[in-house]
C-alpha cells in the first residue's frame, strides 16, 4: 500500500539542481514533485557510523536538503573497514564532522545539522523534533527503544535496520501511519515486534561479534530508500513488513508485522506513556553476572602485577580468556588460555579448569568484560568462590598496558 508524501515540495529547484538530479527527474514516480519534496525533507540519521554512512552518503546524493547527525563519537582506525563515509585523514576526528565533510564534497547544497551529544532521555525530543523521519543506524538496544518510543511521541516515522555478522533485518516503524483518506492502518512498532530486549549477554553487539562490512551498506542503502519511499509518497513502504537478508545465502526474506494490540507503547492499554529508563530496562549485564562481578572485578593493571607475582611465583593462579578462537589470534593477554563463553554455556569449560579443591584461583577476561562476568557467574556457581574477572577486558589491557598489540 502506498502511503501519501511525507513532505510538500519546494517551491523549485535551480538550474544547478535540475543537471544534479536529472536520472531522478526522469523517472516518471519521483519526476520535478518527488525531487522538490526530498530538497524540502528533513532526515535525522542517528549515527555516522556502519548504517550511517552509506545511509548518509546516499541521502545527500539523493538530494534530501536538511541531513541531521547525531553522533558523539571519534573516527577510530577499525571503523574504516565499514564506515566509508569517513577516511585515513579523518582518524581521530569526530564523525558527525568528518562525515558532514563528506556530505559536502559529494552535495554541496545540502544542509547539514550535526548533533554531537549523545542522545539522552533528555534531549531526545529536542532533537527529533522538527525531523520528518528518523533514520536509525545504532547498534544497541537501549538507544533502539529510546529511538522507537521518541519517534512515537512525535508521530514520526522510524526507519530501523540491524546487522550481525552476515544478518541484516529492516522495518519501517510508524503507528501513526495513515492511508490516503487519513484512517490509521495499524501499523506496528519496533515493540510489536520485540516486547522486550533480549537478556543481557545473549547477543553480542557488533563490537564482540563482527560484521561484514559490505552489509552495512546493503541494509544501509534499503534504509535509504524506504525513506526516500516515505517522503515523496512512492512505491509501497516496509511500515508492517520486516526484511530479513542472509548474506551467506544471498536470501532476502519479507515478513508480516502486525501491530500488538497488547504493546506497552502503541497498544490498546499503554503502559509506557513517556520515556523511560532505556539502560535498566535493557540492562548492562545480566542480574547474575552482576551480582558475581561485584566486589570481584580486577583491573588491568592489578592484573599486570598478579601475572608478575606468577612469573616469580608468588602467586598461582589461572588466566582464562573467553573469547572465540579468531579474537585470540588478533591480540591476547600472555600467559592466557583460550576457553571460549561457549564451552562454559554448554558445561565442557568446568573440565578444562583445575579441580575446586586444587584451591587455584581463576582469573577470567573477554574483550570488554561483559562475557567474563557471565562466564564468572557460572565459575562461581561452580564453586570457585575466589574467581574474578577482569574489568574492560583485553581491550584495557592494550590501552593501559601494551599499547604495542592491536585492538579491535
Ligand atoms: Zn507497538
Amino acid at each position: 500500500m502506498s502511503l501519501p508524501a511525507l513532505v510538500a515540495p519546494a517551491d523549485e529547484l535551480t538550474i544547478d539542481e535540475v543537471r544534479r538530479y536529472s536520472r531522478h527527474l526522469i523517472i516518471p514516480d519521483v519526476g520535478m514533485t518527488g525531487q522538490k519534496r526530498l530538497k524540502n525533507a528533513k532526515v535525522l540519521v542517528i549515527g555516522a557510523g556502519g548504517l550511517g554512512s552509506p545511509a548518509l552518503l546516499y541521502l545527500a546524493a539523493a538530494g534530501v536538503g536538511t541531513l541531521g547527525i547525531a553522533e558523539f563519537d571519534t573516527v577510530d582506525e577499525s571503523n574504516l573497514q565499514r564506515q566509508v563515509i569517513h577516511g585515513v585523514s579523518d582518524i581521530d576526528k569526530p564523525k558527525g564532522l568528518s562525515a558532514k565533510e563528506s556530505i559536502a564534497e559529494i552535495n554541496p547544497y545540502i544542509n547539514v545539522v550535526l548533533h554531537e551529544e549523545r542522545l539522552d532521555n533528555d534531549n531526545v525530543l529536542q532533537v527529533f523534533e522538527g525531523y520528518d523521519l528518523i533514520v536509525d543506524g545504532t547498534d544497541n538496544f537501549a538507544t533502539r527503544y529510546m529511538v522507537n518510543d521518541a519517534a512515537y511521541f512525535l508521530k514520526i516515522p522510524y526507519v530501523w535496520g540491524s546487522i550481525y555478522r552476515f544478518d541484516g533485518q529492516a522495518s519501517v516503524f510508524w503507528p501513526h501511519a495513515t492511508d490516503e483518506n487519513g484512517e490509521s492502518i495499524d501499523a506496528p512498532c519496533y515493540r510489536c515486534l520485540y516486547p522486550e530486549p533480549p537478556p543481557p549477554g545473549m547477543v553480542p553487539s557488533c563490537a564482540e561479534g563482527g560484521v561484514l562490512g559490505v552489509l552495512c551498506a546493503q541494509i544501509g542503502s534499503i534504509q535509504v530508500n524506504e525513506a526516500i519511499k516515505l517522503l515523496t509518497g512512492i512505491g509501497d513502504p516496509a511500515v508492517g513488513k520486516l526484511v530479513i537478508y542472509d548474506a551467506l545465502e544471498l536470501e532476502w526474506r519479507k515478513l508480516k508485522v502486525r501491530k500488538d494490540p497488547n504493546c506497552a507503547l502503541c497498544g490498546d492499554h499503554a503502559t509506557v506513556t513517556e520515556l523511560i529508563d532505556y539502560e535498566a530496562f535493557c540492562g548492562a549485564i545480566s542480574e547474575e553476572a552482576a551480582d558475581a562481578a561485584a566486589g570481584s572485578t580486577i583491573s588491568v593493571i592489578q592484573l599486570e602485577h598478579m601475572l608478575k607475582e606468577r612469573e616469580e611465583g608468588a602467586r598461582d593462579f589461572v588466566l582464562v580468556d573467553v573469547r572465540e578462537p579468531n579474537e585470540f589470534e588478533i591480540n591476547r593477554i600472555p600467559g592466557s588460555v583460550l576457553i571460549p563463553k561457549g564451552d562454559f554455556l554448554n558445561g565442557t569449560a568446568l573440565a578444562q579448569l583445575p579441580s575446586v579443591d586444587a584451591g587455584k584461583q581463576i582469573v577470567m577476561h573477554c574483550k570488554s568484560g561483559v562475557r567474563s562476568a557471565e562466564t564468572l557467574a557460572i565459575v562461581k556457581g561452580a564453586g570457585y568462590a575466589d574467581a574474578v574477572h577482569v574489568g574492560g577486558g583485553v581491550v584495557a589491557w592494550v590501552n593501559q598496558v601494551d599499547p604495542s598489540q592491536p585492538s579491535y
